[in-house]
């Protein structure tokens, strides 16, 4: 059998190839890809940012937040794993060797030896490790999540912002039932953020963003946040971000979650408006730029827990799909564009401009 991928052979290149699907080992499965998410990363990736850093090689297929059914399963893989033929999965990116001073340690998201779904390159084994493609092949310590059934896979491919949400702003952020929460920023990532809020219980959330991106605050007001603010369009007579911030929150936050890119300023606004003790989570890359003009007294004073985050842990996938089945919240509202495996340019295109919120690459049907 042959598969259809899209393969990047170097900075700003994608190409279609064919593949030679693998028999498949003990330990592994064979994964037919039905949607998947396309990142912010991807951008970077495409343009051969990841490559420059190191943490990806040509030629390559990318495509890191793949949703695929069962096809093919190896006793081993099948008994590790709790899934069988036919079950719908949502696959996490990163396998971890599970021995290194890192896996043991209890930071298998840092992991020496990880082999990563969408980043290694083709020339390695089957070459099928990246979700741009028809079909995956998952290798042993692959972490692979159910889908809850009724969950498009299309939809599924949020678990992906969605654990991330639920990591930075429940299990790294503390939120909890009652707390106060803002979320600056309202990208894919700061929406799912509030949504976690919402879903642990949060009392109050505020969320801020641009005004060209009204589209999304609205989309948070309709997940059931509170209240929004446009950092570029203050109500009348308002100073500044905190002022407003905190005026539509009715008080100081309990927990902040910094989603901005690029948006030093974002980090002070955090900590002037959390509380004493409270908790502010920084989950947006500065682009390399420097802290300067935050206010680091305040920190001190106000007993502040400052907090990076990166990457998802497996509860925060989990609570994404638990959420997702549930019905609870209309998030697939979050889930704005699909585009089909040879519009994956496209898909990645569109996502870094402002209109989309979650795009979602789908293999067309083979004939
Ligand atoms: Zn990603
Ligand atoms: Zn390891």
């Amino acid at each position: 059998m042959r598969a259809r991928a899209m393969v990047q052979p170097g900075p700003g290149v994608l190409e279609e190839r064919e593949f030679e699907v693998p028999v498949i080992g003990d330990g592994e499965a064979l994964l037919k890809i039905e949607a998947t998410g396309i990142c912010g990363s991807d951008k970077t990736q495409l343009d051969g940012g990841l490559a420059k850093s190191g943490w990806s090689a040509y030629p390559v297929i990318p495509g890191h937040e793949p949703v695929g059914r069962v096809v093919e399963i190896g006793a081993e893989a099948r008994r590790l794993w709790g899934v069988g033929e036919g079950q719908l999965v949502a696959v996490e990116s990163v396998v971890p060797c599970q021995v290194c001073d890192r896996c043991t340690g209890g930071l298998v998201k840092f992991c020496r030896n990880r082999f990563s779904y969408g980043f290694t390159p083709t020339t390695f084994g089957s070459g099928l490790w990246g979700g741009f493609a028809e079909y995956l092949v998952l290798r042993p310590n692959t972490r692979v999540h159910p889908v809850p059934d009724g969950v498009e896979a299309e939809v599924a491919t949020l678990f992906n912002p969605l654990g991330a949400g639920f990591d930075w702003t429940v299990r790294r952020g503390g939120t909890t039932a009652g707390d106060a929460v803002v979320v600056l920023g309202c990208g894919q990532r700061g929406l799912a953020c509030a949504v976690a809020a919402r879903a642990a219980g949060a009392d109050r959330v505020v969320v801020t963003g641009l005004a060209k991106d009204r589209h999304k605050l609205e989309i948070a007001s309709r997940l059931g946040v509170d209240a929004t603010v446009e950092v570029d369009n203050l109500p009348d007579g308002c100073p500044d971000v905190v002022t407003a911030v905190r005026a539509a929150l009715g008080g100081d936050a309990d927990r902040v979650v910094d989603t901005t890119p690029h948006a030093v300023s974002a980090i002070g606004d955090a900590i002037a408006l959390v509380r004493p003790g409270g908790v502010v989570v920084v989950a947006g890359l500065k682009g390399g730029a420097d802290l300067s003009g935050v206010d680091a007294d305040a920190m001190v004073l106000k007993a502040i827990d400052l907090r990076g985050v990166v990457s998802v842990e497996p509860w925060g996938y989990r609570q994404a799909l638990r959420l997702l089945g549930s019905g609870r919240l209309p998030v697939e509202l979050l889930h704005s564009h699909t585009v089909p495996l040879a519009a994956v340019r496209e898909g990645i295109e569109l996502l870094s401009r402002s209109d989309a919120v979650h795009v979602s690459v789908v293999p067309e049907v083979a004939s």
